[in-house]
């Protein structure tokens, strides 16, 4: 009941409702896949009457179906548009960038926020978690937000925040005693950061005695071999979590880890024949971003999970991001860090990282020419060490052959990359002098 308290009282300082909405999705999800699909059919008519009744963009539409397939930089261009201007609730400014690596700036309403948090503790719930028992993050900024607000957040909730970006031998040593000492009850984190922290466990001569009731990660690939190590190295249960909060989309996996549970009542998505994730989030009547592409490729399942919830399951989500920097010294950063780190700044529109042994590239794809980018060097050379951390300049990025761009790559020889990247070249090179 403590822990009710305080969830309570975080949805009244943000006027949501994510506890309620959390309760009613704990009994939702063990209707039946009609009973889902027919509360999704009403959210769905309901959204598509807001939409083409206030939205002037939309007005000439006659069924969802006919509604063009949009991405990121049609909201960019549109965003005026897409404000539903009769909206009258609280609007909640969101950003991303952190693992797209393009800056990107939204809107929800306090529903759709309810539903963010509703989810994450949905798939929390799914493993047992009691509400108000200490939790750990491991991850970074993008994932439990920081500022004042955000620090009362976390203390409400009982939960620490540990970040991902720094994951040196003597922080992961800290990290795992507090979770070992204060008898944290949850993890919750980015795949490759908690990977990494289960190896150092692992691999330390010293055992630590944990009471987790389970692992939770979220926003990266967990494969087979990462969830083996975590689970032997925290002696729990360890399932994955999926959202692309934009689009709707709040998966969860139940304790039989046959794919993500997702959750319909909010969002309709649609799969292409190439895997590419379409979904709209139908909770989200503040701003309208309808058959949004998520840039996520995901593979369904067809057979049901024999937990007995309703909700379709999302097999496998693939290509996605799930890189880490580590430098000779065994610093290791996750990728998102850059994403970060630059995401305020509208200069740049894109971004790699390549990386050998020694020397770090942090290529920037800019329009202005001539930039200071020193503080970003700073910041870089600040968590990494390497012989050589150099900024350049809209140099041709490169691609694997899946052909998703990928923000950290490890090169054999960095050198080399880049002498191929000025061969291929096509946007114009910073200091070339005259042109
Ligand atoms: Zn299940």
């Amino acid at each position: 009941m403590f822990g009710h308290g305080r969830f309570a009282l975080i949805d009244a300082v943000r006027s949501t409702d994510a506890l309620g909405l959390l309760r009613e999705l704990e009994a939702i999800q063990f209707e039946s896949p009609a009973a889902i699909r027919q509360r999704q059919e009403e959210s769905q008519a309901e959204y598509f009457k807001v939409l083409t009744k206030v939205s002037p963009f939309y007005r000439e539409y006659h069924s969802f179906a006919q509604l063009p397939i949009i991405d990121k930089d049609f909201v960019k261009r549109h965003r005026q548009q897409l404000i539903n201007p009769d909206y009258r609730g609280k609007l909640m400014r969101k950003k991303t960038g952190g693992s797209t690596g393009i800056p990107f700036v939204y809107s929800t309403g306090t529903y759709s926020h309810s539903y963010l948090w509703a989810g994450i503790l949905l798939s929390w719930r799914a493993i047992g978690y009691q509400l108000g028992e200490p939790v750990v993050f491991l991850a970074g900024s993008s994932l439990f937000g920081s500022g004042f607000k955000q620090a009362v957040y976390h203390k409400l909730m009982n939960t620490r925040v540990f970040s991902a970006f720094d994951l040196s031998p003597e922080r992961m040593r800290i990290y795992a005693e507090t979770i070992a000492s204060d008898r944290v009850r949850l993890l919750y984190g980015y795949a490759s950061a908690i990977y990494r922290l289960a190896q150092y466990l692992l691999s330390s001569p010293r055992r630590l005695h944990f009471v987790l009731r389970g692992v939770v990660c979220t926003a990266e690939v967990l494969t087979p071999t990462m969830r083996n190590t975590i689970e032997s190295a925290f002696g729990a249960i360890c399932v994955n979590q999926y959202g692309c909060h934009e689009a709707g989309v709040s998966a969860y996996e139940c304790e039989h880890r046959r794919g993500f549970h997702l959750i319909t009542t909010r969002c309709y998505p649609e799969v292409l024949d190439d895997g590419a994730l379409i979904s709209t989030d139908l909770s989200n009547h503040a701003f309208f971003m309808p058959r949004y592409d998520t840039g996520d490729l995901v593979v369904m399942e067809n057979n049901q999970c024999s937990c007995g919830r309703g909700f379709p399951l999302i097999r496998e989500v693939i290509g996605r991001s799930n890189d880490m920097v580590s430098d000779p010294a065994g610093n290791t950063v996750h990728s998102a860090f850059f994403g970060i780190l630059i995401r305020e700044d509208s200069r740049i529109s894109a971004f790699q990282v390549i990386f050998d042994e020694r020397k770090l590239i942090f290529n920037l794809h800019c329009r202005e020419r001539g930039v200071d980018w020193s503080n970003y060097l700073r910041q870089v050379r600040a968590v990494l060490k390497f012989d050589d951390i150099r900024i350049v300049e809209n140099l041709s990025f490169k691609t694997p052959t899946s052909g998703k761009h990928r923000y950290v790559v490890r090169v054999d020889d960095v050198d080399a990359t880049l002498a191929e990247a000025r061969r291929e070249q096509i946007l114009p090179l910073l200091h070339k002098g005259g042109e």
